[in-house]
């Protein structure tokens, strides 16, 4: 699309070595390659990050793109963002996105981390196929990462190729857009585009760049790397830029790098608390793909659960469901204590006295989770108010108690996760039909039922306000696995109408609308057993 594309002059400039730790990498010169507000297009990053913390990136050019054209540009997230639609659809803004170009003063950058991957350690990963454009200030003052996802090989590529491929970008773009759309902290997607390449995988693969959004780009796996310095004075500035943006209080306390810990402690067990409400599964939480923000990230294996099933595992490479549903708050825990582990040498006492502080704070995790969960659970099950206050009923232990008790009967009773909390709705309103038919005569789920319109009786709410409440909170439309499988065959065959369809289906997945029955069923039996992979 674009002929004389920017980045064919990236390739020829001269390369300059630099040195990073652990590796000598030969970096292309930016310089030349730079674009300017052409076309109307304005995108001033800063480089914040890269001049704070240059021991954790490498300065690195996009790999260019042969023929860059977008696929879907999220115009509604662009326009939040500050940015123009229509200058990032123009042929610079295309470049851009595509990893064809870099804008005027950006210093893109691979980022580097480590990470546990199914529990071992990884020393050096970092983005092997991505790279740090630099930071926005949106309209509202708040910074964000401009981020490339498959912009070609970096230092860190190791024996990857560093592209990506269509299907799975554009999966991102569809299930983050959803988590979005639930309330769940997610980073997001600007754009997906192809690159005119193919790129091998199973098959060839139209290659595409994924341009994500994030508060940051900051890991668990940014902090165990830092740590692996063996120099403290990284680890003490990592603490203070990632307090700085995101959690600001820490840097306030006594000990900034404990207080940090407390404050992912507690965005963690929020983001778990809210996964489990709507049955997501990550899929592959390695703490690389744990955020300091507390949003989601990484989109490779996850999927919605169907049938609720606390050891339901999608992803083709979890073997032993280390990343079950059920166990996604115990490998969060494991994962925050490796990023205590990673703090230690930067908190302020001895030794002893660090571990111990860091024990402690670790140890509130499982009952902030259990507040978290029960807060979003008394929600769903229709006690609280559509004002989104808990009242001391919902959080009583008498609620408590059923919401405890719940996951075992819907597992006894194999019931559809999404579609449970909905009937439940309707016979809230006094509708008992949808709900009897989906439990059947599973004996564990009609006691749970009898317990749960003892508890309502108490509620003096008109049945329909209590109803209208509960569906505000229980989505209609997740997208379903079979429904993003087919949204996605057909785009990569070069018909985008089922994705776009689905998009906007998910954008407003609590309000029931007619005509859209079929995306709220589940999959049909001809369907499954569903696998999913790793971003590829
Ligand atoms: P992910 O599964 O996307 O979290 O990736 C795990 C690690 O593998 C990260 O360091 C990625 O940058 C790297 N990686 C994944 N796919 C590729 C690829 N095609 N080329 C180079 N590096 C990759
Ligand atoms: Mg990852």
């Amino acid at each position: 699309m674009v002929a004389e594309s920017p980045v064919s002059m990236a390739a020829r400039t001269s390369p300059m070595e630099r040195t990073v730790p652990g590796v000598r990498t030969m970096v292309g010169s930016l310089a030349g390659m730079a674009i300017g507000s052409e076309d109307g297009l304005r995108l001033d990053l800063d480089d914040w990050f890269a001049r704070d913390l240059p021991e954790l990136c490498v300065p690195w050019p996009p790999g260019g793109a042969t023929e860059p054209a977008l696929v879907l540009l999220n115009g509604r997230l662009a326009s939040d963002l500050g940015l123009d639609p229509d200058a990032l659809a123009r042929p610079t803004g295309v470049a851009v996105l595509c990893g064809d170009a870099v804008p005027a003063g950006a210093n893109p950058v691979a980022q580097a981390y480590a990470g546990h991957q199914f529990g071992g350690y990884s020393p050096r990963l970092g983005d092997g196929r991505a790279l740090l454009l630099g930071e926005l200030t949106t309209p509202a003052a708040r910074r964000v990462d401009v981020h490339l996802k498959g912009s070609g090989r970096t230092p860190f590529a190791r024996g990857g190729d560093g592209r990506a491929a269509l299907g799975p970008m554009l999966r991102e773009y569809l299930i983050s857009e959803a988590m979005a759309a639930l309330d769940i902290p997610t980073t997001r997607v600007l754009s997906v585009g192809t690159t005119g390449d193919l790129v091998r995988r199973e098959e060839l693969a139209p290659g595409a760049v994924l341009a994500r959004v994030a508060a940051s780009h900051l890991r668990v796996g940014t902090f165990q790397y830092a740590a692996s310095l063996g120099d403290p004075d990284v680890v003490t500035r990592l603490v203070t830029h990632a307090a700085t943006r995101h959690h600001p209080g820490a840097l306030d306390a006594d000990d900034p790098a404990l207080a940090l810990l407390d404050a992912v402690v507690e965005v963690q067990a929020d983001l778990v608390a809210r996964w489990s409400a709507v049955g997501f599964i990550h899929g592959v939480l390695n703490t690389d793909n744990v955020t300091i923000s507390g949003e989601t990230i990484d989109y490779g294996p996850c999927a919605f659960m169907d049938r609720h099933d606390p050891t339901t595992v999608f992803s083709s490479i979890d073997h032993g469901g280390r990343y079950a549903f059920g166990n996604q708050p115990s490998i969060t825990l494991w994962n925050l204590a490796r990023l205590a582990e990673a703090l230690l040498g930067a908190m302020t006492g001895d030794v002893d006295a660090n571990v111990a502080s860091a024990t402690e704070v670790l140890e509130t995790f499982p009952d902030r989770y259990r507040r978290q969960l029960h807060g979003h659970y008394a929600a769903k099950l229709g006690f609280v108010a559509t004002d989104d206050r808990p009242t001391d009923h919902a959080m009583s232990s008498v609620v408590g108690d059923l919401v405890d008790d719940l996951s075992a009967a819907m597992t006894s009773a194999q019931v559809d996760h999404t579609t449970f909390f909905r009937h439940l709705g309707r016979a809230a309103a006094g509708d008992d039909r949808p709900l009897a038919d989906l439990v059947g005569d599973d004996a564990a789920l009609l006691e749970w039922l009898e317990r749960w319109r003892t508890v309502r009786l108490v509620d003096r709410r008109p049945a329909e306000v209590v109803s209208a409440a509960m569906d505000d909170v229980n989505p209609l439309y997740v997208p379903r696995n079979h429904l993003v499988e087919e949204a996605l065959a057909a785009a990569v065959d070069g018909d985008l109408g089922a994705c776009s369809d689905l998009l906007d289906v998910l954008a407003d997945p609590f309000t029931q609308r007619p005509g859209l029955e079929r995306y709220a069923e589940p999959a049909p039996a001809s369907f499954g057993p569903y696998r999913t992979f790793c971003g590829t």
